[in-house]
């Protein structure tokens, strides 16, 4: 602690903007997106604060339009991971005993900054790199980043204030050490305010970070490392390669100093990695921390109660925007057989009125690309078998285009067989499996939810029946770590909806709430005597 018990600025949900036509954010950030879009863009690794550039580089396209090129970046070699990770490790004694107050400041100047002058730039490339519309980029790269800034200062001085009592003549203390090593964070690709979370979360609590974002979202990165950058984060706090993940995965769950994984990506990559560091154990000098937001199957549940039209808007909104890309989005869906047809009805009414995907340029789409030909390629195996099973049949969409971007129509598959493999696994793209139920099997269908999946993310339950409401809060207690009542089952925001899931979903730390932030401090409890005692004999010893 400095010279001053500080209090941090309350913080606040960043607002929406709205994009409207006419508006003067539309305008800015179509023309940085124009700007974006026609230049060529060299990225630069980050280490030690130094730009690094290696020969071996791969091109930059956008997934709406991948026959187009806005720019390259460039591979590590297992030379530079080692330079990234020493050059951690030499700036950690200083950023480690940095007063907060100063490492606050950063993450809040770096939110403000994303919130004024860099938010066309990190909405323009989010758009860009992961084919985000302006709406879905703004509630992500701009709102959400800035919210895991601001909140997680204010968490930050709720932790260091959290305090044990102390008894008469003694002192207690709790200091709040950052990991003794460096922590390694890997982000997915789906969410930039993640990218941005990961690496900053870790940074924010006095560690040094080792960072390796996707290879599908690293336009967008290179903003986020501008960010911090121009908040003045020191250099070597922040170290960020790119390339082989295999590779970097290996230098760095191989090293001695290894003290913290801040993982957000899919189930299989995690337990392949937590495995490694089991594997490596004996290396550390201590025990790692392991924080994993893993993959989903989420559900949207409708009770025979449920007004039809609230479940299909559910379903349009929670399935299919961002092309079903969020980690929460609904992707198996139980109906009642009294309101199957109206609620499939009104879903394929809205598919119907979406402008066919195409770039988040034209603010008119609702649907753009999925990520890449990979994802692309799989989805399209998925409605091809659902178009040939005898068990299912596609109610909505269905169709898919690569020719110019990777284009898959929203799709509804119905099957009548409750463990059809899109039930079951998790697709991450803009299609959603319905199975519909019996009215009156409301309660064995609550037990079909919680056991059909491995995963435990996100699930919505809609109903206008307390007691059935009360009786899916219960039976699907472990089936979600975030439920929905009455809701879609996507759009957690920062200091109100604190986000993760358990069972295969990950180990549920809750991203954007001081329960994370702990996971990247060890506690040293200080307690101090005032009056030292001089005589080891206690007064049962006397005579
Ligand atoms: P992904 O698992 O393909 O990649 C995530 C990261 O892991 C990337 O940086 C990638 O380069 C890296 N990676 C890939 N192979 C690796 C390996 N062998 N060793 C080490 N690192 C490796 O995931 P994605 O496609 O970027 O993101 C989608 C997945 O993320 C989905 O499963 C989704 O559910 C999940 N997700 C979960 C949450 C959550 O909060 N639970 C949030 C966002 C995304």
């Amino acid at each position: 602690m400095g010279k001053g018990f500080f209090e941090v600025p309350t913080a606040i949900n960043e607002p929406v903007k709205g994009y409207a036509p006419g508006s003067p954010e539309r305008a800015e950030v179509l023309k940085q997106y124009e700007e974006f879009y026609n230049q060529q863009i060299d990225i630069p690794m980050f280490i030690g604060g130094k730009e690094v550039r290696t020969a071996n580089k791969r091109p930059l396209s956008p997934p709406h339009d991948h026959q187009h090129q806005v720019g390259e970046y460039s591979l590590a070699t297992e030379e530079l991971v080692d330079k990234a990770i020493s050059n951690a490790l030499e700036s950690r004694s200083k950023w480690a005993s940095m007063r907060w107050e100063q490492r606050a400041a950063i993450f809040l100047k770096a939110a403000e900054l994303i919130a004024g002058p860099y938010r066309a730039k990190i909405n323009a490339a989010t758009m860009i790199a992961q084919s985000k519309t302006i709406h879905q980029a703004e509630i992500d790269a701009a709102c959400e980043l800035i919210d895991f800034l601001r909140f997680n200062v204010e968490y930050m001085s709720q932790i260091y204030a959290e305090q044990p009592d102390s008894a008469e003549g003694i002192w207690n203390r709790v200091e709040y050490r950052p990991l003794e090593g460096f922590v390694y964070a890997i982000t997915p690709f789906n969410f930039t305010a993640i990218a941005g979370n990961l690496p900053a979360s870790a940074a924010m609590m006095g560690n040094v970070v080792l960072w390796k974002p996707s290879d599908s979202q690293i336009y967008s990165a290179k903003v986020i490392v501008d960010v911090f950058k121009a908040a003045g984060l020191p250099d070597g706090v922040i170290n960020v390669v790119y390339g082989d993940p295999v590779m970097v995965t290996d230098k760095a769950l191989g090293h001695a100093d290894f003290s913290g994984l801040h993982f957000t990506g899919s189930t299989d990559i995690f337990k392949k990695l937590w495995k490694q560091i089991g594997n490596n154990i004996d290396v550390y000098k201590t025990y790692p921390r392991i924080v994993g937001e893993t993959g989903g199957k989420d559900f949207i549940l409708a009770h025979p109660s449920a007004p039809a039209q609230q479940v299909a808007t559910a379903i349009s909104r929670g399935a299919f925007e961002f092309q079903g890309q969020k980690c929460s989005a609904a992707s198996r869906v139980y109906l009642p057989a009294s309101k199957a047809d109206e609620i499939l009805a009104s879903v394929k009414a809205d598919i119907e009125s979406f402008n066919p995907p195409g770039s988040p340029a034209d603010m008119s789409n609702f649907i753009t690309a999925v990520i890449h030909e990979g994802s692309f390629d799989k989805l399209a195996s998925y409605i091809d078998g659902a178009k040939s099973d005898s068990n299912a049949e596609i109610v909505a969409g269905g169709n898919y285009d690569k020719s110019k971007g990777y284009f898959i129509e929203p799709t509804v598959i119905k099957t009548t067989d409750p463990h059809y493999v899109t039930m079951e696994t998790e697709l991450f793209g803009p299609v959603v499996t319905v199975y519909v139920y019996q009215d009156e099997d409301w309660s064995s269908v609550l037990k079909l939810v919680d056991t059909t999946s491995i995963y435990a993310l996100t699930g919505a339950v809609l109903s206008q029946d307390r007691y059935a409401i009360e009786e899916a809060t219960t039976a699907l207690e472990n089936s979600a770590g975030n439920f929905y009542i009455n809701d879609k089952p996507t759009g957690a925001v920062v200091g109100q909806q604190p986000f993760g899931g358990a069972r295969a979903s990950g180990t549920n730390d809750k991203a954007g709430s001081a329960q994370n932030l702990l996971r990247w401090v060890s506690p040293r409890l200080i307690k101090e005597t005032f009056v030292t005692p001089e005589d080891y004999r206690y007064p049962f010893l006397g005579k």
